[in-house]
């Protein structure tokens, strides 16, 4: 077996030095447990927090531990009688090319429904995401504006796609030229923008020219602080994620907010998906309509090779890539 051990808490941006790959025979399983091979490894900028050891929604990763993450796989050995081998499952499994683990602790995908990498992309914690905090907090209406930052990421693409499927004006900032070209030519935002190369401000006004009623925060930072000022009276703003700041070695400040969103009476709101952990079938129905209607697409970016994962997780800090990060294990 090849595992990868968290092995020192970084300080800024994580580097190889904060992991130890390491090699051992797979253990044998016990009675109820299974032996599951790695297919997808799911990357994402929440782990940065877990490697972290300040007190957050999710314990930080123990250090010379194998660091942990959404995985599917495949079922090899079977001491369960829940699983044969062959079945397809995900779990929240180590880092590793093989998991030896409890059978309650997976559950079964079906590829006839959807490819496997959608179950850590659009059919899973990624499209709740965007789903529960967009219609939940967001709650955007026809003809309403919708801001989406990180937008050509894994969450983001789906917001702005949500939106424009509850009748709302999508507007998204991302990265690069063709991150911005592929979300208004492939997916249909209304207006994209570049927050590395745009004089951010003009470029936000001229692309709501009506204002912002939702905006939708993956990003945080000096990209939020433009939005702030377009904000029109009872927008929502459900706080996702500040991945500007997940590095950060100083305080993150900036302009305060406070008298905007007293001035325009908004409602700022931070959320984990695991608030909505009881309405998550919901949300999956919903999802797997869009996407069989044909109104819902994804996008996924796939890094072939277990040595590679490490990269990939850090590739999200550059922007490398287009939807849901993936590892294609084997
Ligand atoms: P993404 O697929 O969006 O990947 C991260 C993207 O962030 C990159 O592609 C990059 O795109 C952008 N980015 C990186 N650094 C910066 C920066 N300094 N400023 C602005 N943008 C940057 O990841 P996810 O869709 O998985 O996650 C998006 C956000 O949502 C993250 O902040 C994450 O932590 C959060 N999240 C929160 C959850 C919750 O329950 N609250 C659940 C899941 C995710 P670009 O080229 O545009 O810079």
């Amino acid at each position: 077996n090849k595992s990868i051990v968290f092995v020192s808490r970084p300080v800024g941006l994580p580097s190889m030095d904060n992991f130890e790959f390491r090699e051992a025979p797979v253990q044998a399983p016990a009675e109820g447990q299974v032996v599951v091979r790695s297919i997808y490894l799911s990357v994402d900028p929440y782990m940065r927090g877990r490697m972290s050891d300040a007190k957050s929604y999710v314990e930080p990763y123990r250090l010379n531990e194998v660091i942990s993450g959404g995985i599917v796989g495949e079922i090899v050995e079977s001491k369960s009688d829940q699983f044969k081998p062959g079945d397809k499952v995900i779990g929240m499994l180590g880092w590793q090319l093989y998991n030896v683990v409890d059978a309650k602790l997976v559950r079964k995908v079906d590829e006839s429904i959807a490819p496997l990498s959608a179950y850590l992309s659009v059919l899973g914690l990624t499209g709740l995401t965007a789903y529960f905090g967009l219609l939940d907090i967001g709650q955007p209406k026809a003809g309403e504006t919708v801001v989406v930052s990180g937008a050509a990421g894994a969450v983001g693409m789906l917001v702005g796609q949500i939106a424009k499927i509850k009748g709302a004006r999508a507007v998204g900032i991302a990265g690069t030229d063709e991150k911005c070209a592929y979300l208004v030519n492939e997916l249909g935002f209304d207006a994209a923008v570049n927050y590395k190369t745009a004089d951010l401000d003009k470029a936000l006004a001229e692309a709501c020219p009506d204002g912002v009623d939702v905006y939708f925060d993956n990003v945080g930072g000096p990209v939020s602080d433009a939005v702030m000022n377009l904000l029109n009276d009872y927008a929502r703003i459900p706080v996702c994620g500040a991945i500007s700041s997940y590095n950060a070695t100083d305080a993150d400040v900036g302009p305060r907010v406070q008298a905007k969103i007293i001035k325009t009476r908004s409602l700022m709101k931070g959320f984990v998906l695991g608030d909505y952990a009881s309405r998550q079938q919901e949300g999956l129905v919903e999802l797997g309509k869009w996407l069989s209607e044909g109104k819902l697409k994804y996008e996924e970016t796939i890094i072939e090779g277990f040595d590679h994962v490490i990269d990939a997780f850090l590739k999200l800090f550059e922007g490398a890539n287009l939807g849901k990060m993936l590892v294609k294990v084997g």
